[in-house]
């Protein structure tokens, strides 16, 4: 295949098959697996992937790349294509309507929105195995990041409250077609288990870490002014003269549970 790839949808297709391998082997695809592909392109990850589990569920909105798919699928494996914006798919509700307890989610993602599809992820968390993807390395780093670290933030902090962030390797922008601007690094996230999550109100943690960081160089009581006082903060075993970048994830996430003056 080499359709022009479409900036629009963010295409950039892997070719050097060294990193298709070294994914393929994070992955390590079992014939049990229920395997889901966010963004198959060409199927540089497709086929390696349905030859070794047999069957593969894969996600695409490029009209145009799926008869292809198709086609050179039919000789490997089951191939299901559901012609889709990931981020309409409700994870939950496809492991139920096939009957498995959770999927194994991976892709070689579209950077332009990598942010909403981990999100979008996070949020069916309860219903995933693990989750393989390349991404933007800076966009790895801030996931990865812990307190204190200049690239701590809420991508880092929602996504660790939620999942077990593990970067494998990074992939230099000559292995796809065409080039990215930027390097490129593979992850895996391992959801947390039911009693290694946190119990907080996901709107309010939302709302407690948006606005710390909102105002980094701030101190959490000027930050978090709008949502409770320094008596609340304190009341949470936080300093509210401490700033945002320095609060381990659990901080956020008793900051989130406090009781308000408003609410009591
Ligand atoms: N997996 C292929 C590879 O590694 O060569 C292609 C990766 S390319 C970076 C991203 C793929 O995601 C493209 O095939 C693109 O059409 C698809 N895509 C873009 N936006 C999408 C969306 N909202 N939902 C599903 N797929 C999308």
């Amino acid at each position: 295949m080499s359709a022009r790839p479409k900036k629009s949808f963010g295409q950039h297709f892997l070719h050097e098959r060294r990193y298709i391998e070294r994914i393929v082997a994070a992955i390590s695809p079992r014939p049990d697996d229920f395997l889901v592909e966010i963004g198959p392109g060409e199927g540089a990850l497709t086929f390696p992937l349905l030859a070794a589990a047999g069957k593969l569920t894969a996600i695409e909105l490029d009209t145009d790349l799926i008869p292809e798919l198709n086609a050179r699928a039919a000789d490997i494996g089951s191939l299901t294509i559901v012609h889709a914006d990931v981020l309409k798919v409700d994870f939950t509700a496809m492991a139920h309507r096939e009957g498995v307890s959770r999927l194994r989610i991976a892709g070689n993602l579209p950077y332009y929105i990598s942010s909403p599809i981990l999100f979008h992820c996070v949020a069916h968390a309860a219903a995933i195995t693990d989750m393989h993807f390349m991404l933007q390395k800076e966009v790895v780093d801030r996931m990865a990041a812990e307190p204190g670290s200049k690239v701590y933030g809420r991508l880092s902090v929602m996504l660790q409250l939620a999942c077990r962030v593990e970067p494998l390797f990074d992939v230099p922008p000559g292995a796809f077609r065409p080039p990215p601007k930027v390097d490129s690094s593979v992850v895996r996230l391992i959801p947390l288990s039911p009693d290694e999550r946190h119990d907080a109100d996901p709107a309010r943690l939302h709302a407690v870490v948006k606005a710390a960081f909102a105002q980094r160089r701030k101190t959490l009581s000027n930050a978090l002014r709008q949502l409770m006082d320094a008596e609340a903060i304190r009341s949470a075993d936080v300093d509210p003269k401490a700033r945002a970048e320095t609060l381990a994830p659990a901080d956020f996430v008793r900051l989130a549970k406090v009781q308000v003056a408003s609410e009591r």
